[in-house]
């Protein structure tokens, strides 16, 4: 592995544990030339099941534009990147685990819902909104004012 501040071909891992549930192995590594140290990830690749688009185009699974739709969501909420990994590595399995060469967007779309009520509820009801379309705006409102009142969550026990 090549340094990625000196291109020296020399690094010597320093550390290496699996992270995500043991679906990766992070590793640190350290360069022999300039001692720089820096991470890399290691995961199997697997084939995902393809995602049938509502219009009926068949894409590929896309977890950066997936891991980019929590963001989004979870902006400014207090959940972790460490939390958001975990959960999207739980999609895949999930996908997987479905056996299918292809599934619906809706099927995804049910998934990331149900993943992101348990990570943080206000997230989840603002995503809800619009993706299942509330009613009217005042329905919304009224979805988030009663989230917002209700007592934090005890986070620690949570699975
Ligand atoms: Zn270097």
């Amino acid at each position: 592995m090549h340094c990625p501040f000196c291109a020296a071909d020399d690094t010597k891992v320093i550390d290496s544990r699996l992270v995500a549930e043991g679906d990766q192995i992070r590793r640190r590594r350290e360069c022999l030339s300039c001692k720089e140290r820096f991470t890399t990830y290691e995961v199997a690749e697997l084939v995902m099941p393809r995602v049938i688009k509502q219009n009926g185009n068949r894409e590929p699974f896309d977890e950066n534009k997936l891991r980019a739709g929590f963001q989004r969501a979870l902006e400014k909420r207090p959940v972790s990147v460490e939390d958001i990994e975990a959960t999207i590595n739980h999609i895949k399995h999930a996908l997987r685990a479905t056996g299918e060469r292809e599934v619906g967007s809706r099927v995804l779309g049910e998934l990331v819902m149900d993943h992101l009520k348990q990570l943080d509820q206000v997230a989840y009801v603002r995503f809800a909104s619009v993706y299942r379309s509330f009613q009217d705006i005042s329905e919304f409102r009224d979805a988030i004012e009663r989230l917002e009142a209700e007592p934090k969550r005890e986070r620690d026990g949570a699975v």
